[in-house]
């Protein structure tokens, strides 16, 4: 049993004993964030607080939150990398960058030390999700400023498994990695597990489940926790799917699924503090099974971009508080982000929750979903305009829509006018999926 875990004291601590771990280390943090920040000593003198009034987790909750707004314009103001950067330039070994709310990308530097934290909490992750030494692993992501992408490999590497840098848009390379060097697990986002087994089918007229893949570890997007999406990608390969979630602004990948498959534990224990709050009131909720709300992130051990309260704009859910591996971390899954968040007469739906019905009917659909907005979120005039795919064998489609829309009212309470289009004529994405598409103008 020895191996269940990478590091048994971090991922075994009762609760009281993880408090004391990040007490000590925010207390650490908030000092040198205040001394050598000028961002964050803003914020502390706006807020009437000293270092040592948010030195414990409780005080935390009375420093107010940290926006994406707030470090895209902090690094407007203060170039490259912001005035909420403190080390200096000259002691950071990488800069990635994380998408802006306006599509405007977003820089974040890492320290030497900075680069061993990300790789010490994403291996954990790793190692979570099922991944070893023995294991032969297709990287499958995007290699360049995609904070998935090098920090995912470092991580993969400090395991002493085996890596395979393919990167994205090269299924063919993928086919071949998988045939000749028999590969057990494939790194990549969910639609793309969804679409490479449909190249496969359509390019080689092979059953993906013969190229012998084990697992499949996903990210990046909120698929894997659909659970027609799961069950699809799963049936596909013949293999078992888990998913991670990380954040380009604070690590790679801070919390992964264990086998048991319940969510997936937080697994930055030492690092980072996560909350969980009520995101229109921006109350700290409690961390307990079926609490949702928006996900909170306090760096506690960040040299080059510490942030503390960032609001990630992901809406999760708490699956679980215990877990038979043994773990003690509470799991989560994510349910999408804020900014995907959709209102029809009142009623918050989120984009995932359409495509879980619309992947539940393959093979009478594809699973291939989009929702057409005439204008910007999130208010939509009804009825919600939905493109689905339906399957190749299907011949009455009337009554395919009006069973999608019979689901779609049931179940989200929502009317919709679902447009059935002919299988592969919505785009297809080897990244993140798009389950919305604009038809309008965006106004940058
Ligand atoms: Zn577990």
């Amino acid at each position: 049993m020895g191996e269940d875990f990478l590091n048994r004291g971090m991922e075994t601590m009762t609760p009281s004993e993880l408090v004391a771990v990040q007490e000590s280390k925010l207390r650490k943090q908030v000092e040198y964030v205040c001394e050598g920040s000028p961002f964050y000593q803003r914020k502390f003198a706006e807020a009437g607080l000293t270092a040592a009034d948010v030195a414990t987790l409780e005080g935390l909750a009375r420093l107010p939150f940290t926006t994406k707004e707030e470090l895209r314009d902090s690094q407007l103001a203060d170039p490259p990398l912001g005035n909420h950067a403190v080390a200096p330039m000259r002691e950071v070994i990488r800069i990635h960058s994380s998408t802006g709310t306006t599509g405007r990308p977003s820089y974040v530097g890492i320290t030497h030390h900075d680069a061993l934290v990300w790789r010490d909490l994403t291996t954990r992750s790793l190692y979570t999700q099922g991944v070893r030494k023995e294991d032969i692993v297709i990287h499958a992501v995007g290699l360049t400023m995609f904070v998935g992408g090098l920090p995912v490999k470092d991580a993969t590497e400090h395991l002493g498994a085996t890596l395979v840098p393919i990167g994205t848009g090269a299924s063919e390379k993928v086919v071949m990695a998988l045939r000749s060097l028999h590969a057990s697990v494939l790194h990549c986002t969910p639609s793309y597990a969804v679409y490479l087994a449909e190249y496969v089918r359509s390019h080689y007229g092979m059953d993906p489940k013969e190229l012998g893949l084990e697992r499949i570890i996903s990210g990046a997007e909120p698929g894997a926790g659909i659970p027609a999406v799961r069950k699809r990608i799963e049936n596909d390969w013949g293999v078992r799917l888990t998913e991670g979630l990380g954040n380009a602004d604070m690590a790679p990948i801070i919390f992964g699924e264990c086998p048991e498959q319940r969510g997936m534990h937080f697994n930055a224990q030492e690092y980072i503090i996560p909350e969980i709050i009520d995101p229109d009131s921006g109350e700290r909720l409690g961390i307990e099974e079926g609490v949702s709300g928006e996900l909170v992130y306090t760096a506690i051990d960040r040299e080059c971009c510490p942030l503390l309260r960032f609001r990630t704009r992901d809406r999760v859910v708490v699956t679980a508080t215990s877990c038979g591996c043994g773990r003690t971390s509470f799991q989560l899954r994510c349910v999408g982000r804020t900014d995907d968040m959709l209102i029809v007469l009142g009623v918050n739906v989120f984009p995932t929750a359409v495509k879980d019905i619309v992947a539940s009917l393959v093979p009478e659909t594809t699973g291939e979903m989009q929702i057409a907005l005439e204008k910007p979120g999130p208010g939509v005039a009804p009825p919600m305009r939905i493109m689905v795919e339906y399957g190749a064998d299907v011949s009455d489609l009337p009554s395919l829509k009006s069973r999608l829309e019979g689901l779609l009212k049931d179940r989200l309470s929502i009317p919709s006018k679902v447009e059935l289009v002919p299988p592969e004529t919505l785009p297809r994405y080897d990244m993140k999926g798009q389950l919305v598409r604009k038809l309008y103008e965006e106004a940058r």
